[in-house]
Parts: structure tokens; sequence; C-alpha cells
């Protein structure tokens, strides 16, 4: 099956990722890594974001991660992946993570093996699983299977070497600045990950399926700025601000400047605004009860200390 993403790849289409997990979990290294080394080699170009802005660990997340031959100029988010990530096992209990696939390649950090995982998640196609969590405590002082899974990652899509990861890996380490120690860490973790991969290819039930859910909201993810998050009622995200505290905006005087800083940076596109002839745009306030999780930058930001956290 890699043989024919491969082939994809040489006729032009894109391969398609997308990766389920934990936040804390450095499913974004992943994929950046993986991304950095394909860069690095220079023969395909990557799209590579994650689906999220600042997350409580332990909130479920999602990245994608797209690979063409030449310049991709389709920028949607991946809803059909050929390969999909699970980086917790706990996530896949709690959402679809191969929803728009019917078949596919399957990484999965768990230490059972492969057709007991495709089992429990009904999954037909190539399933590949490693013990990331044992690895990572192993090799990184904790349950982090980021590294493990790259190496499935790589295993799975032979598009760079393991030296060009390892190189990727040295790279994504420094402007991280993480010490040289755990940089050395991470290679040894990704070269003996290399040895526990298990694959197989599973048959499976051909009633097992695993359909589109219908779009409404973006659910349990905690993303930030998408405009649909704005009206999704579903995703009332004001639930993870502290209990007892709120946010409010007071202007009463007008002071506004319109530097806009508030709207670039709340993670939840939720502040408001009018046009304004002098000075492009004033703030009137936020959508704080339904959405406001009471991360603090517009307070961070404001020049002018229009924002305050308060009891309430
Ligand atoms: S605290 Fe400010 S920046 Fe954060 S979600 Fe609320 S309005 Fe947005
Ligand atoms: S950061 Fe403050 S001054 Fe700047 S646009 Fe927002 S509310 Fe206005």
């Amino acid at each position: 099956m890699s043989k024919e993403l491969l082939k994809k790849l040489g006729a032009g289409e894109t391969i398609d990722v997308r990766a389920d997990g934990k936040a804390g979990s450095g499913l974004v290294m992943i994929l950046q890594t993986f991304a950095e080394a394909v860069s690095l080699k220079g023969d395909y170009q990557v799209q590579e974001w994650p689906f999220f802005s600042s997350a409580r660990k332990g909130a479920n997340v999602r990245g994608y991660l797209r690979i063409g031959k030449g310049p991709t100029f389709i920028s949607c988010k991946v809803d059909k992946p050929h390969l999909a990530l699970l980086v917790s096992e706990k996530t896949g209990e709690e959402l679809d993570f191969a929803s728009g696939m019917n078949e596919g390649i399957y990484l999965i950090n768990s230490p059972r093996s492969p057709a007991e995982t495709a089992d429990s998640f009904h999954l037909r196609g190539l399933v590949y699983t490693i013990p990331g969590d044992q690895l990572g405590e192993k090799y990184l002082g904790r349950p982090l299977p980021n590294i493990p899974l790259l190496a499935a990652m790589q295993t799975a899509l032979p598009l760079v070497s393991s030296t060009e990861i390892l190189k990727a890996l040295e790279d994504i380490g420094r402007k991280r600045r993480l010490p040289e120690k755990m940089i050395e860490a991470n290679k040894t973790c990704f070269l003996e990950s290399l040895k526990l991969i298990r694959r197989e290819e599973i048959p499976g039930d051909p009633s097992w399926k695993h359909p589109l859910p219908p779009f409404e909201g973006y659910l349990d993810y905690p993303t930030g700025a998408q405009s649909r998050l704005r009206t999704s009622l579903s995703n009332q995200t004001a639930n993870y601000a502290r209990p007892g505290r709120r946010l409010v905006f007071h202007d009463p005087e007008n002071r506004c400047n319109g530097c806009s800083l508030c709207i670039v940076n709340c993670p939840e596109g939720i502040i408001q605004f009018e046009k304004d002839e002098k000075q492009g745009v004033r703030v009137t306030g936020a959508n704080i009860d339904q959405f406001c999780k009471l991360c603090r930058e517009c307070i961070e930001v404001c020049p002018i200390d229009l924002f305050e956290e308060v009891g309430c």
C-alpha cells in the first residue's frame, strides 16, 4: 500500500495524513519533524498544520500533513486521509480517528498487536503498532510516544531515510531550544523504535465503515479562530474558563486605538469590532459568555488595558 501512495505522488496527487491524540503528547512534533525532513530533501513540497491553538494538556487535538510533488494549491483540512496516526488510544475511544477512511494505513501508539488494535477500532488495511509510551518512558524519561510514532511513520511512508529524519530531529530540536542531551535521547529513541514496529495487513470485515460525520462545529477540538467556530454552539469553549472568573471588556470613553492586537491574538476569534473611519477598526466587545476560555491573551496584548479578569 505504501507503494501505491508513492505512485500517487508520482502522478501529481497528494498524500494526506491526519493525526489524533492528546495535547501534550508530541503530536505536532511528529508531523513537523517529518515535514522538515521531506522539505530538506527537496523532492516534495509539504503543508503541515495543527488544527488547534492553545490546548490544555489532555484535550483531544488533531494535526494534518499534506505532501505533493509540486506546489499544492488546496489548503483545506484533511477529511479523507491516506494515513492516520493515533497518538493516544484514549482519543481513539472518544472519536473516530479513521473517519473518512474505509481502508488505509494506520499508525497506532499501542503495546497491542496490529490485529488486536484493528479489531478494537474496526480498521481495514495496513496497521502498524508501536509501544510508544513504553519507549518514551525508557529513552525520554516519560511516556511520550512522539518519536516512536515518527519511526513508524518513516517506515510506513519511506519518502525520507532514517538519516534524514535524524537530521530533522536535530534541526527541530535546536529550533525548539531543546538541550543537546534531549536531542541525542530523541535520536536514540528513534533508532531503537525502528526495531519494535509491528505491521500487519488486515483484511477486516467489509462492514467496518468510517463515514465522514456531518459537520456540526468543531465539537471537542479546542480550535481557534475558525469562522464556523464562532457560530458553533456545540463547541462552547467558555467551559474551559476557570470557575468563578470571567473576562470583561470595558471602554466607556472609546479609548480603543484599533491596533487589532486582541483581534489577531484571541485564539477563539471572538473579539467583536466595527469599522472606524479614522483608525480602521474599533473593538466593541467579545462573545465572552459562550466562547471566552479566559486564556488572557487579550489582557496581555491590549496596550491600554481594556480587558480585565474579574471574579463572578
Ligand atoms: S481571554 Fe481574551 S483572548 Fe482569550 S478567549 Fe477570551 S476574549 Fe479571547
Ligand atoms: S488590543 Fe486594545 S486597543 Fe488594541 S484593538 Fe484590542 S481593545 Fe483596542
